[in-house]
């Protein structure tokens, strides 16, 4: 894929994963470096240079904040206790009662509540807004917008939102743009490159990569990731010493598995699209996908996830989903093990059946998170699975 709009960085992203931010080494060092599984460290008397594991500023934290940072294009980066942790410190740092917060409608399920319910409480206005109309953006603006928040690819239908037009509006205005990067991770996508001022992951996901970690992270300027840690320290959302070495652990792996998830989801979602009992196949590789060309121009690998619609709706997902012998029915995504989900059970269970096939999420839709394992061992499974 176009390799020419790439940055210039010291190293590839490959390198950046294992080494950014590191201190020079001397001889005795250890190559892994060490947990630190201390909540509070001695302090010069009278000094205020106090490392306190909720202030995030300890040496694990530390470490992979400085990596994530690299990786992403940015100033700063922050890790904090979740997905959602980082969402919620990430956005509340940028909005005060009395401002209006812009969001697409096609974001995680746990991100809508928190927009909807909880910040509207709080006396901060959202306005959903479907992302894929023309003017979107422009229409619903107002004195008080302060923010746009997107997230891309979308869950569940890999839709890649179009950063161009949205991220000139937000230059011109002089406020945010939040990207929720989480399906793409580094490797296959950097916001900031794109214009965004504020790049979200849940490290739970792609970064860490291993099923075994919840955590969040922020990246953006240093002023704001100021704020963010202001918002994490105070409602305690910071991730414990052992999470933050965990993470470092998957990240290291992070371009070879997601580069094998490029390639096994591309092969898998090119054999669903040829099968009698799949009616549509969802993956921004494909030339069927309505995203294609934007996903051609901004991604630098199309995703490890995939996603499918069974012609026999909600019996034939059944029928699948006690078939599957490999591949694991569970939710999250990202990891190394191949999993499925239904939307009709999770992310979206909460709307009827009508409500969802209206926003193109008809029951016997599958959502499948390829992981590691051969492709041709994934593929026999959902051939069994679906004969
Ligand atoms: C899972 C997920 C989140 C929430 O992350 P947690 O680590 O579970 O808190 C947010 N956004 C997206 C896109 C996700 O997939």
């Amino acid at each position: 894929m176009a390799s020419s709009k790439k940055p210039v960085r010291p190293h590839t992203l490959a390198t950046l994963v294992l080494h950014a931010g590191e201190a020079p080494h001397a001889a005795g060092d250890p190559v892994v470096p060490p947990l630190v599984q201390s909540v509070n460290y001695v302090q010069e008397p009278g000094s205020d240079n106090l490392m306190y594991t909720r202030y995030g500023n300890t040496p694990n934290a530390d470490r992979i904040q400085k990596r994530i940072a690299a990786l992403e294009g940015a100033e700063q980066a922050l890790m904090l206790s979740s997905g959602m942790a980082a969402t919620a410190c990430g956005l509340l740092a940028l909005l005060r009662p009395g401002d209006h917060l812009l969001a697409s409608q096609y974001i995680y399920g746990g991100t809508h509540r928190l927009l909807t319910e909880e910040f509207t409480q709080m006396g901060i206005d959202v306005t959903l807004v479907d992302p894929f109309e023309p003017r979107a953006w422009r229409r619903r603006l107002r004195k008080e917008t302060r923010a746009i928040f997107i997230e891309s690819p979308v869950n569940p239908t890999c839709r890649v939102l179009d950063m161009r037009g949205v991220s000139l509006l937000t230059k011109e205005l002089g406020i945010a743009l939040v990207v929720d990067s989480t399906f793409a991770s580094p490797v296959n996508f950097r916001p900031i490159e794109h214009g965004a001022d504020v790049v979200i992951h849940s490290a739970t996901k792609f970064l860490n990569g291993h099923h075994d970690v919840l955590g969040g992270v922020v990246c953006g300027t240093v002023p704001y990731i100021d704020e963010v840690r202001q918002k994490e320290i105070v409602w305690g959302q910071t991730p414990d010493p052992f999470a933050c070495w965990l993470l470092e652990r998957g990240l290291k792996t992070l371009d070879v598995r997601v580069q094998r998830q490029n390639e096994s989801a591309a092969e898998i979602a090119t054999w669903l699209e040829g099968r009698k009992e799949v009616r549509r196949c969802h993956y921004p590789g494909l030339e069927s996908h309505p995203d294609h060309a934007v996903a051609v121009d901004q991604l630098d690998g199309f995703g490890g996830m995939v996603a499918f619609e069974l012609a026999g709706g909600a019996r034939s997902a059944d029928r699948f989903a006690k078939r599957i012998k490999l591949i694991r029915y569970a939710a999250s995504l990202g990891g190394v093990d191949t999993l499925v989900s239904e939307p009709r059970f999770s992310s979206h269970a909460r709307m009827s059946s009508d409500e969802r096939a209206r926003i193109g999420i008809p029951d016997g839709f599958i959502r499948l998170s390829v992981g590691l394992e051969g492709v041709t061992d994934i593929i026999a499974d959902l051939e069994q699975a679906l004969r």
